[in-house]
């Protein structure tokens, strides 16, 4: 389909923009309310960030924790899901909810148009109703500045891009980042090559027997506590905290799980600390998370300077035809996993067919 001008905009109630997990649990709950709606999504294949995780990368959950609305992720041969599994179970998701993605289209602009919304895509134009901004963090990977990392020489890579460990045999390598990913990657590399793992605090690593379900009722009696205005309940333990899969417990058994805390700056061939003690350096790999990739919101003038925007529950406040799920804590608890972004989808595809019935019952 393309269409090259505004005027020739494909109308549509809902435009979900993002074809992740975030894109299918908002789409269930919409088309379980029959409303109109597209999903607009620049991966050639299903799975969001999936596609892009490194090789063997497992969930910290078990996979009936793992499992977006309506349909139970199947089980999985290891305890914890792969990657693999993973998008798998969004392909068969997408297919079994008849979920009607474009894709490989990806979403240049949304801007206010009329009565709508424009959303701009390289493959023609949607005036739509309501969007949902579903496009996740993975395409906006952070890594921190450090004094002197434009001169440094040796290799930089960001978790987002690693795949597997072979391009790092037999090297120096810091991993910098003390959550899962950290955690994972060290396990592996520390196999390959002499890797130190940098991180900014002592990393929590959870008990062998609390993964991300427990850590999912943690965060639930969380949330519970903060919505009745009681006190954070404990023991703590958010989703940053490192669960002990069988490759970081194996890494652990191997006495490797140590880090130590960050350089003051980097040199041409290495890194200096603060003790001036100066380490080669052939690489260096970033476990530092990730910003949420809303550029396509520009337009609407509703980032905030922390490159997020105002919401409630969700909802844009400054701009009320404007949902966004999947981001983490700040549009909804626990949004950014496959058990939690249940909850935002349901509120998100909730309000949307409320506003489009008042919508209706305005219109002549
Ligand atoms: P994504 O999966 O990133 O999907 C967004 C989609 O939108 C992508 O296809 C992207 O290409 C597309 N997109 C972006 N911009 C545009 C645009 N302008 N136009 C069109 N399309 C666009 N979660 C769990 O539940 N359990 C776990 O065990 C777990 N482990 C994790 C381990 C690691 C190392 C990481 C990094 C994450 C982990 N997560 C886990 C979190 C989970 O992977 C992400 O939160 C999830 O992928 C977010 O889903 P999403 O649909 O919001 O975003």
């Amino acid at each position: 389909m393309s269409n090259s001008n505004a005027s020739a905009a494909l109308p549509i109630d809902v435009a979900i923009i993002g074809g992740g997990q975030s894109a299918l649990a908002t789409a269930y709950f919409l088309r379980r309310v029959g409303i109109d709606y597209v999903v607009l999504d620049d991966q050639s294949a299903p799975g969001g960030a999936w596609l892009h995780t490194w090789d063997s990368l497992q969930l910290f959950s078990p996979a009936q924790w793992s499992s977006l609305p309506g349909w139970l992720m199947p089980g999985t041969s290891g305890q914890y899901p792969s990657r693999d599994d993973v998008i798998r179970y969004l392909t068969e998701y997408e297919k079994r909810y008849e979920v009607p993605v474009q894709r490989p289209v990806e979403v240049t602009s949304v801007s206010r148009r009329d009565a709508g919304l424009l959303v701009s895509t390289n493959r023609g134009d949607w005036r739509a109703k309501a969007v949902v901004s579903a496009t996740g963090t993975w395409g906006h990977p952070y890594i921190p500045d450090y004094p002197g990392q434009g001169g440094f020489e040796g290799g930089q890579l960001h978790s987002a891009h690693y795949r597997n460990p072979e391009a790092f045999r037999g090297k120096d390598v810091l991993v910098v980042g003390g959550g899962n990913s950290g955690a994972q990657i060290l396990a592996e590399l520390s196999q390959v090559c002499h890797a130190t793992w940098v991180t900014l605090e002592e990393p929590t690593f959870l008990p062998d027997d609390v993964d991300g379900r427990v850590l999912f009722e943690r965060a639930t009696e969380r949330w519970k506590a903060r919505s009745e205005g009681r006190p954070d309940p404990v023991p703590a333990g958010g989703l940053g905290d490192v669960v002990m899969v069988p490759a970081v417990r194996d890494a652990r058994a191997r006495g490797v799980l140590n880090s130590v805390h960050p350089f003051s700056h980097f040199t041409v061939d290495g890194v200096a600390w603060k003790d001036g003690r100066h380490t080669p350096v052939d690489a260096v790999v970033w476990c530092t998370g990730f910003r949420p990739a809303l550029e396509h919101l520009r337009p609407l003038r509703v980032l905030n300077d922390s490159g997020r925007v105002d919401v409630v529950d969700g909802r844009a406040i400054q701009e009320p035809r404007l949902w966004l799920v999947g981001y983490g804590e700040w549009c909804g608890f626990a949004s950014a996993t496959l058990i939690g972004v249940m909850r935002s989808a349901r509120l998100a595809a909730t309000q949307i067919n409320q506003y489009l019935n008042t919508l209706e019952e305005s219109t002549p």
